[in-house]
């Protein structure tokens, strides 16, 4: 069984490549009856953003992400906790003592200047910059001269003494891209910084290694450092977990492609799919795809099973650039939207009003029935409707049967003066009944066109088109623009019935004074 986490940062963002390895990892784990964690990565703490962490478990939330231990709103569960690094420090400093006791880490006490003298000389000689090798001088302090600066209060880093392998590049295994050369590491690279605080480094090593994770499934961004990763591994004297590190999401812009931006792209953000209202099985199913290139196959296959009984494997998942695109993803959205029944969708409508639409919620929980029976019309299940994606347009597309929201959005035809609207509205108030099945409501609507002398448009009409009054179409769309307020509007006749003939008489009455 796989033991897998998620280690955000608490930045204030969540963007779609937490979403898509937090969906990779939370499939692994479940799926092979393991466990998923949420853990906070809060060592920066510059980076401490007010209410960032409720950006995380929020939208986690969200999209349907769950994790069996960790940080949850209110409350850590779990028993390996603490599941913030910032709760954790006693327990880096252990093992940071333990890596100083068997040589393997020193403390320096190069100052920021001192870093930067170093650069410019580095910089002269063309050498690679950094902490390392010969530059390295606190490598050689004694324990005499080391206690001198403590006692002084030196302020000092601890930094790892990197075994510097020879050599251009060996072979690690990665779960995803199978064997890749990585440069090994000769930097010694900061564990703990100044104020005891630990590096990304040293705290996912620790902390996965106490938390029993079993695979690190992470960005490609971290494959950089898998050396140092693996390094710590090995002079803490444990096992690493497999490491795996997933694709980029790529977009292709003018042609080309390049990485997703936070400042070019909006759709980069989750809060930008949270507040359309994407139905978190819309954006999961989406991210499935570019997770394993045979899922799309397999949900041809099986249409209508629940994406939790695809097996997701290391093996198939993209290694390079899988490309975001969000065309695909409104189509796939429409497409799984088929599958979520009316009753469904409408307690997601309101669900998400209360966090994105709170003004709307109320009502819409009060018309629950109405809005169930109205995000049901013209759904026959085999069509995806290409109009509604999310919760946003489905809000604006029920808000007309709302007398709160209720507006004339729309001009008559323009072959239809008003007074001829009045005529028609007239008519029709007077033969609308709602026991009327819809042909026998159509037939009347057809009877008043033909009455008031709309017919079929005559072949030579252009001829005088003054003669053409027009067809029973206009007709209707004087009946749905005073009903509705719209010219585009669902299955008129079916909007009645669910409207109820005293909202429907009391709309047209509205429209005629
Ligand atoms: N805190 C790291 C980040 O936000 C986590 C990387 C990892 O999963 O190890 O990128």
């Amino acid at each position: 069984a796989f033991v897998t986490r998620l280690g955000p940062s608490p930045t204030g963002f969540m963007h779609i490549g937490n979403l898509y390895t937090g969906l990779i990892n939370e499939r692994l784990a479940h799926q092979s009856g393991g466990r998923f964690f949420l853990r906070i990565e809060d060592t920066d703490h510059k980076r401490y953003v007010e209410g960032a962490e409720d950006v995380i478990t929020d939208a986690l939330a969200y999209f349907g992400i769950h994790y069996d231990e960790g940080v949850f709103k209110t409350e850590e569960k779990g028993a390996y906790g603490p599941y913030h690094q910032s709760d954790r420090a006693g327990i880096y400093h252990v093992m940071a003592k333990h890596l100083v006791a068997q040589g393997y880490a020193y403390p320096s006490f190069a100052t920021e200047e001192d870093l930067a003298t170093l650069r410019t000389q580095q910089e002269a000689e063309k050498a690679d910059t950094g902490y390392y090798g010969k530059w390295a001088k606190d490598r050689t302090l004694s324990l005499e001269e080391i206690k001198a600066k403590l006692d002084a209060g030196s302020p000092w880093t601890l930094r790892l003494r990197s075994r510097a392998l020879p050599g251009d590049g060996y072979r690690v295994s990665d779960g995803i891209r199978g064997h890749v050369t990585v440069h090994p590491n000769k930097q010694d690279v900061v564990l703990l910084k100044t104020n005891g605080i630990p590096t990304y480094h040293f705290a996912h090593v620790v902390d996965d290694h106490f938390m029993r994770t079993t695979h690190v499934i992470r960005g490609e961004e971290w494959l950089a450092t898998l050396p140092i990763h693996l390094e710590l591994f090995e002079i803490l004297g444990w096992q690493a977990p497999l490491y795996c590190h997933t694709a980029h999401l790529m977009k292709i812009d003018d042609g080309t492609r390049r990485k997703l931006s936070k400042r070019k792209d909006p759709e980069m953000a989750l809060s930008y799919y949270m507040e359309k209202g994407y139905h978190p099985t819309s954006v999961r199913e989406y991210l499935m795809i570019l997770i394993n290139s045979d899922y799309e196959e397999w949900r041809l296959a099986h249409p209508e099973a629940p994406l939790e009984d695809f097996q997701v494997t290391l093996d198939k998942m993209a290694s390079s650039g899988a490309l975001y695109d969000m065309v695909k993803l409104d189509d796939v959205a429409k497409e799984s939207l088929l599958h979520i029944s009316e009753e469904d969708l409408a307690d997601f409508l309101i669900h998400w009003a209360q966090d994105y639409a709170p003004e709307a919620a109320p009502l819409l929980q009060a018309h629950r029935e109405e809005l169930v029976r109205l995000l049901a019309i013209g759904r026959d299940g085999k069509k995806p409707r290409k109009d509604l994606v999310y919760a946003e347009q489905m809000l604006a597309h029920v808000s007309y049967f709302f007398d709160e929201w209720f507006q004339v959005k729309d001009d008559l035809p323009d072959n239809i003066p008003p007074a001829e609207a009045r005529t028609i509205l007239e008519a029709y108030l007077e033969t609308y009944d709602p026991a009327d099945d819809n042909s026998a409501w159509f037939g009347k609507v057809r009877d008043i066109a033909t009455d008031l002398g709309y017919a079929a448009r005559p072949k030579d009409y252009k001829k005088d088109p003054d003669s053409y009054k027009g067809h029973v179409g206009d007709v209707s769309a004087v009946i749905r623009l005073a009903v509705t307020g719209q010219m585009a509007s669902p299955d008129l006749w079916s909007v009645q019935q669910i409207m109820g003939p005293d909202k429907v008489k009391s709309r047209i009455q509205a429209y005629l004074t």
